[in-house]
């Protein structure tokens, strides 16, 4: 008996030491992963590897039109409070801690008229701002640019973010919004002074201590003026576990704000490195065949990759009917010249 009790105990405790100790493995393995070291995040999850990763360079020549995409946003203009700010030692994150009632949501046709709530958004920057976006537009990386992620999860479905990621059916949507930095000073961008005055703060907070935001953040002034021009396709979250399961919905317009307010992002420290945050963007991966769509017609598509001189595929069309009617004029003038030469 008092045998059978100590091997129990024994397997007890063996256990709770494997567990233990594979627990700070998964842990380590989160935690170390790098930016400077992307080869090495499928050794943290194979997911890394999968074919539908993101970010990509969104083509001219491989979009496909379609007219029936909408987004509708709701409570963005409600002016709130409820945000969390974190410096995460990659990113700066704001969480939404309000209730489910007032949670800014997106849905309409881009989300087949499903409802998606705010879970958090963050940034990603350069620290040279020629670079800093995640994804590419037709090979443009924003010059001087913030990009911000707006992730939301289907909460008629999941009860958190990430019950939401787990699951493989697409249940996470993403926003991508592009910032450029604006070298006129009339164009100022109040909405963002919020978030930069929390910027400032979280470069001296350790990293992961979070503050609260206190003053009321309008949304819908992160957003561009146009919203309804914008690109979709199915990818992954951008960084391990590069779960696969992202609705990316990625606006066209890019928003503006201030050179002040795009310094406070050089300045913030990640306290485990000493190091400052910035290039904290993942590489490009391959679409893979992917259906890439967009809600507008793009006047710039048909260019080819990375080609920052695009031309128009209907204006490849005009030019074709010029070029006719110019063919149909010459040989009417040709005729016309031809008859007055035969009755001379
Ligand atoms: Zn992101």
């Amino acid at each position: 008996m008092s045998i059978n009790n100590s091997m129990n105990k024994f397997s007890l405790f063996t256990f709770i030491l494997i567990l233990h100790h594979y627990y700070e493995i998964e842990v380590d393995a989160f935690q170390k992963w790098t930016y400077n070291d992307q080869k090495s995040w499928s050794d943290v999850s194979k997911e890394c590897d999968d074919i539908n990763q993101s970010p990509i360079n969104i083509r001219y020549t491989d979009l496909i039109f379609n007219e029936s995409l909408k987004i509708e946003f709701r409570n963005y203009n409600q002016p709130s409070a409820n945000f969390r700010a974190t410096n995460h030692g990659r990113s700066v994150q704001f969480d939404y801690i309000g209730n489910s009632i007032l949670v800014p949501t997106i849905t309409g046709s881009a989300l087949n008229d499903e409802e998606f709530a705010l879970e958090q958004f963050h940034f990603h920057w350069g620290i040279d701002p020629k670079i800093g976006s995640e994804h590419r537009i037709n090979g443009h990386i924003y010059p001087i640019e913030v990009s911000m992620h707006l992730i939301h999860y289907n909460n008629k479905k999941y009860r958190s973010y990430n019950q939401a990621l787990d699951a493989r059916n697409g249940n996470v949507a993403v926003l991508a919004i592009f910032f450029n930095i604006n070298k006129n000073d009339n164009d100022y961008n109040p909405g963002f002074d919020i978030i930069s005055k929390k910027i400032q703060q979280l470069q001296t907070t350790h990293t992961n201590h979070s503050i609260d935001l206190q003053d009321q953040l309008i949304l819908q002034l992160l957003l561009p003026n146009n919203t309804a021009s914008f690109y979709r396709y199915h990818g992954s979250v951008t960084t391990p576990p590069c779960t696969s399961n992202v609705t990316w919905l990625i606006m066209d317009d890019p928003n503006e704000i201030e050179f002040n307010q795009y310094e406070k992002f050089l300045n913030v420290i990640d306290h485990k490195s000493g190091k400052k945050i910035g290039n904290n963007f993942r590489r490009l991966q391959e679409p893979n065949g992917r259906r890439i769509e967009c809600s507008f017609l793009n006047n710039n598509a048909g260019g080819g990759s990375g080609d920052n001189h695009p031309h128009h595929k209907n204006s490849v069309n005009i030019t074709m009917v010029i070029i006719f009617t110019l063919i149909i004029v010459d040989i009417v003038a040709f005729l016309t010249i031809s008859k007055i030469y035969m009755f001379k």
